[in-house]
């Protein structure tokens, strides 16, 4: 059972001054959620979480997870300089990137940005870009293969393939990279790897960590390196089908903490600092898609029309994602008609469900779209000529602030040359 964090009264109050579709996120969920990754994690002395800005790039929502104590995953120019407008420079910036730019490079350094390497190449590539290699500096590291992991909760496989994967370097480039980078003078060295996304497993961030902390202790011994950091990057997963177990964050930490007093303590290592850059488990279920019905279309199926599309949320379209659906006010109604509830895309995919079992929709039913709170809004686009949606947030006190205005004609057509 999943339950909206909004209620249909406090929505009809909001849809008179905010026309659906529009993205609203929950204060309070994300608010208590990072607490709990905190708490989770507050054993290590140095931890940080750098929230992946990707998944949710809005100041509003930004500031929030700041004033929780996270710092700024970026991996673009408008991420550094979205994390900067926050007031999230230096060592609050881990810069993630891959197949980066100089220019790219030259605002990380500049903002004192965490540089994580994608490549070995890019060790010549950031020096001849910015000057100089900086004192502390992290590498992305791909172990190649497939990752899989033994114990899996039943029904769901941790299944994924790093060697597919275009990111990091082999074993034996990163242990290079590292000794060019300390003949240059970097004194602080990180290792980062991001191996499976979206599990659902408290098995996976422990599992990832016993690589990284083995590696670790090995590139110390092999190559002098101080290594003062590891980056557990992304990959916590959530429930977005509503009989899928959650992770539990305590459960996750604890099992880091074994692998880090089994690995590193014993090696002399104890003063590691921890890092993550979770997107999807900080935001992904604080988020909703409102979208109202419009038409219902009875053919060879029976379609539901909203006035939401895959622009504003891709996953369906893009990978066949199941995102539950309340239909609002009838939460307690038997689902007992089958839809397809589309969008109105001239593309057949643009589908948010299909064959899904609903109560009985009628028009001007408001529908909540769950989970989209990560990788939603940030992966809109423009197709067919449609426009951003507001973002809203819910705030702890029950009022609503905009975050985002909805875009407009104006906005759509403002970089475009018509007189060319
Ligand atoms: C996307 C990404 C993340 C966040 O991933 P989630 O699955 O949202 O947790 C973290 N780090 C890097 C480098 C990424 O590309």
């Amino acid at each position: 059972m999943k339950t909206p964090f909004v209620t249909q009264a406090q929505l009809q109050e909001i849809v008179k001054h905010y026309p659906t579709p529009f993205h609203i996120y929950d204060e309070k969920g994300i608010r208590e959620n990072a607490r709990k990754l905190k708490a989770a994690f507050a054993w290590n002395p140095g931890y940080r979480e750098y929230f992946a800005v990707k998944a949710t790039p809005t100041p509003g929502i930004l500031r929030i997870l700041k004033e929780e104590g996270c710092g700024c995953d970026c991996s673009s120019l408008t991420e550094l300089l979205l994390s900067e407008k926050i007031g999230n420079v230096g060592e609050k910036i881990m810069f993630s990137s891959n197949d980066t730019t100089a220019e790219e490079f030259q605002k990380a350094a500049e903002l004192g940005a965490i540089i994580n390497l994608d490549d070995l190449t890019l060790v010549d590539y950031l020096e001849k870009s910015i000057g100089y290699i900086p004192e502390k500096v992290c590498c992305r590291y791909n172990p190649g293969g497939t990752f899989t992991l033994g114990e899996t909760r039943e029904g769901f496989q941790v299944m994924d393939n790093p060697g597919d994967a275009k990111y990091g370097m082999t074993r034996t480039q990163i242990a290079e990279a590292f000794k060019i980078m300390k003949s240059k003078g970097t004194k602080e060295f990180g290792i980062h790897a991001f191996l499976a996304s979206n599990t659902l497993s408290n098995e996976y961030y422990p599992a990832l960590a016993k690589i990284l902390f083995e590696l670790a202790v090995d590139l110390q011994k092999e190559t002098g390196c101080h290594i003062t950091f590891i980056n557990l990057s992304g990959g916590i997963g959530i429930p977005y089908e509503p009989e899928q177990p959650a992770n539990d964050i305590a459960v996750i930490g604890e099992g880091v903490r074994k692998a880090y007093e089994e690995v590193l303590v014993p090696a002399g290592m104890g003063d590691v600092s921890l890092c993550t850059e979770l997107g999807r488990f900080m935001l992904a279920p604080y988020g909703h898609l409102v979208t109202t019905a419009i038409h219902e279309k009875h053919i060879y199926k029976e379609y539901i029309g909203v006035d939401a599309c895959a622009c504003n949320l891709m996953r369906p379209a893009m990978y066949g994602s199941y995102h539950h659906i309340t239909v609002m006010g009838k939460e307690d109604a038997p689902c007992d008609h089958k839809y397809d509830v589309a969008g109105s895309l001239c593309e057949n995919n643009d589908k948010f469900a299909v064959d899904r079992m609903l109560p009985k929709v009628d028009m001007g039913d408001l529908l909540v779209i769950h989970d989209t709170g990560a990788h939603g809004f940030s992966m809109g686009y423009n197709y067919n000529g449609k426009l951003r949606s507001a973002e809203l947030l819910l705030c702890e006190d029950g009022s609503v602030k905009l975050l985002r205005r909805a875009e407009t004609v104006d906005d759509y057509f403002a970089t475009m040359v018509f007189d060319a």
